[in-house]
């Protein structure tokens, strides 16, 4: 968008270079007036009032422009609306296809009462007044009566950030139903327990390597917002990385697109971490400041006491805080990078807080997931899997990434990928910066 020195309007620009303009001024969205395509070839003008709003088609709520004619005062189109700073002016085919519902004879006008039995699809018209006072005298009996496992809200689409939840939580009843519960609710699960939030927000337009798994949030027409972005950030040379059993939208423009076997995919996101994790190729700083290091340094210390004190033997792997390693040397493969089959890359300097005693720990509880490892879980090629891998380590703090649905609710502990996934990021510090999740 740029201001047109000319007369001082907006000018939204459209994909031509020479001039077209995408959408109109904002300063003539009050009365704005185009040829009425209908009549042509007669150049019948309609002068239109353009209301922002919202589309509901799905949970993007994309910014629409509802043009309003001035003699019918009906709506006429919707059109994008270059102002909303989610989708800009850049809608999917459902956004402009929202007027089917503005006169949709089967629309619900109404609140309605079923009349005889279950099943039999017959209804009455009641008032508003009657159908809150009715469910809220069966809500308020079963509360009383103390049967408020019998509550159950149900709905298609959360639109709002918790509210309901909190009256729901005021009034003792765990009944929260939505489709959620079927669909995203694995991936959140993986991401609440890595960051205490479920939804991750990458920021994939500034990316540098973006990694989508199965019917994440941009797979087809849905989340056009973040659609839009990882076009963007691959026009400005991202690399694209899909998992998918489908061919989605999305994998139709990766760079590498794999089809894992369903259920695999956290074991190949742990063959990527084990290679970052041996080559020493992670955020150490990162991990030093955001990583519950010393915790896990402790728990573990506390456990082998508890062996020592059964007759345990501590790990000669494992020396204590403050000691040092003596690194062996490392193997390294054909293209010279450390093999991550064995222990031989354990870090040697001095430990002064424990930090590097932790880093050796995550070489050892990481190692037995190498690309083969990966490759016979998930029937993906080992040498693509380590193609992957090199490339994920080249995003540095720009790993934008996602996964949502399919694999992590379709399949036992689907919840893990969505916290494998998180970990690669939380390896290379790519949270909460330019490129990575959960960016401002
Ligand atoms: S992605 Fe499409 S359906 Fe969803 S809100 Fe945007 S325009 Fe509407």
């Amino acid at each position: 968008m740029r201001t047109d020195k000319t007369n001082n309007e907006t000018f939204y620009p459209g994909p031509s270079r020479i001039h077209l303009s995408a959408f109109p001024p904002k300063e003539r969205w009050d009365d704005w007036t185009e040829l009425d395509s209908q009549a042509w070839p007669r150049r019948k003008e309609r002068r239109y009032q353009l209301v922002p709003t919202t589309c509901f088609n799905c949970e993007s709520a994309c910014g629409l422009l509802a043009y309003i004619d001035k003699d019918t005062n009906q709506i006429q189109k919707f059109e994008g609306n270059p102002e909303n700073p989610g989708s800009r002016g850049r809608n999917c085919a459902k956004g402009p296809a929202t007027l089917n519902q503005i006169t949709d004879p089967d629309r619900i006008l109404y609140p309605l009462k079923r009349v005889g039995k279950r099943g039999e699809g017959n209804w009455e018209r009641v008032s508003w007044d009657e159908a809150l006072d009715d469910i809220a005298a069966r809500i308020r009996k079963a509360i009383v009566e103390n049967r408020r496992e019998e509550i159950m809200y149900h709905v298609g689409r959360p639109g709002e950030d918790g509210f309901t939840e909190r009256i729901l939580a005021a009034w003792g009843v765990d009944g929260h139903n939505s489709h959620t519960n079927i669909c995203s609710s694995g991936a959140r699960e993986g991401y609440q327990l890595w960051m205490g939030l479920d939804r991750p927000s990458p920021d994939h337009a500034n990316a540098k390597v973006i990694l989508l798994i199965s019917a994440h949030l941009e797979s087809g027409h849905y989340f056009n917002p973040h659609a839009q972005r990882v076009i963007d950030a691959k026009a400005s040379g991202a690399k694209l990385i899909v998992f998918d059993t489908r061919l989605s939208n999305t994998a139709t423009h990766a760079d590498y697109y794999i089809a894992p076997y369903p259920g695999s995919e956290a074991a190949i996101l742990l063959a990527i971490a084990n290679y970052l994790i041996q080559n020493d190729l992670y955020n150490r700083e990162f991990v030093r400041r955001w990583w519950n290091w010393e915790e896990c340094l402790e728990q573990r210390s506390e456990v082998g006491d508890q062996r020592s004190e059964v007759g345990g033997q501590r790990s000669e792997k494992q020396p204590r805080s403050g000691e040092i390693f003596i690194a062996t040397e490392p193997t390294n493969d054909s293209n010279g990078v450390a093999e991550s089959t064995n222990m031989s890359r354990l870090r040697c300097e001095e430990d002064t807080d424990g930090f590097v005693q932790f880093e050796n720990l995550l070489k050892e509880n990481y190692s037995s997931y190498t690309f083969e490892f990966a490759a016979k879980e998930s029937g993906v090629n080992a040498k693509t899997i380590e193609e992957i891998a090199k490339l994920v380590a080249t995003a540095g703090t720009k790993l934008s990434s996602h996964n949502w649905r399919s694999v992590t609710s379709g399949v036992s502990h689907g919840w893990s990928v969505a916290r494998a996934l998180f970990m690669l990021n939380a390896l290379l510090g790519a949270v909460a910066t330019e490129g990575g999740v959960m960016s401002r």
